[in-house]
């Protein structure tokens, strides 16, 4: 599958499962911006994807709770590649808690970061999309979009919500060429799956081994972490396929931990 001659967007690009698909497009011969909230880490990746013989890669630095700061990023992909035909919405962060003691600022957090977010660059990309008569939006869903973990309220809500909002803009955009899809990773080892293990070591009363092999990986066919390399194979499928079809869907890459 080939991103030849193609601009993508892909937001939290500086870290984990974004990186790997900023690496991953880039490699299909895209050009990738690497939106991203934390400068430092998107220069690094921009300029590890230009040493790598990326077709051009360069570092966005977009907060994707900000309106003003998505729209400002999305104008400058514009103004340097004059098109967009990929938005990978991302950016994303965990807050585990009980329900009971899960403050109201980290549930409102967790749904700017994972709803907002998605809307706010979706909504900036589009008209582009638009105008061109193709593109291809994908979100960043989970298998909790599909399933329940305790201690995860916020997350599984707005990866739930998620899905509805890729078949709206899969309903919306299709006249006008535009797909929309949705990846569900399993579990995979980055920054913000290494940070939760003793959280939930702590708040379900194990150990950090009883997290990874119970909590994580028990329900697998085959014990394994799902990888970034494995995610970005997806999001590419999702944003190289060559027709019109492929779109409203979502497709869970997890080892078998949900299977539908
Ligand atoms: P990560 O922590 O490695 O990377 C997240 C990136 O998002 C970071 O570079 C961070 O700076 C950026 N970010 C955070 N807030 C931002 C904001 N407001 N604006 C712009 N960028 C922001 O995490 P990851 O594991 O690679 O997660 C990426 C996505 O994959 C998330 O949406 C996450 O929910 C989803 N996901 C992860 C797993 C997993 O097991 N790691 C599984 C399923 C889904």
């Amino acid at each position: 599958m080939t991103l030849e001659d193609r601009i993508a967007i892909v937001t939290g690009a500086a870290s984990g499962i974004g990186r790997a698909i900023a690496r991953r497009y880039a490699t299909a011969g895209a050009m990738v911006a690497i939106a991203d909230i934390n400068r430092e880490a998107a220069e690094n990746t921009a300029a590890e994807l230009n040493a790598a013989g990326a077709a051009g890669a360069i570092a966005l630095v977009m907060d994707v709770t900000d309106e003003a700061s998505v729209n400002d990023g999305v104008a400058a992909v514009m103004a340097r590649w004059g098109r967009i035909d990929v938005l990978v919405s991302n950016a994303g962060v965990q807050i585990v808690n009980q329900i009971e003691n899960y403050a109201f600022s980290d549930w409102k957090r967790m749904l700017a970061i994972h709803l907002d977010g998605a809307f706010l660059t979706t909504r900036a990309v589009l008209p582009h999309m638009y105008a061109q008569g193709s593109g291809s939006v994908i979100l960043m869903g989970s298998v909790h979009s599909k399933e329940a973990s305790p201690l995860k309220s916020a997350y599984v809500t707005a990866k739930h919500g998620l899905l509805g909002l890729a078949r709206v803009i899969a309903r919306e955009g299709a006249a006008k060429g535009v797909r929309a899809n949705v990846v569900c990773p399993g579990f995979v080892r980055t920054p913000l799956v290494d940070r939760q293990i003793p959280e939930q070591a702590r708040e379900l009363g194990i150990t950090e081994e009883e997290v990874v092999k119970r909590v994580m990986l028990g329900q697998t066919v085959d014990g394994e972490f799902t990888t970034p390399e494995d995610v970005a194979e997806v999001a590419l499928l999702f944003a190289a396929f060559p027709t019109k079809a492929l779109t409203g869907q979502s497709l869970v890459v997890s080892h078998g931990w949900y299977m539908e």
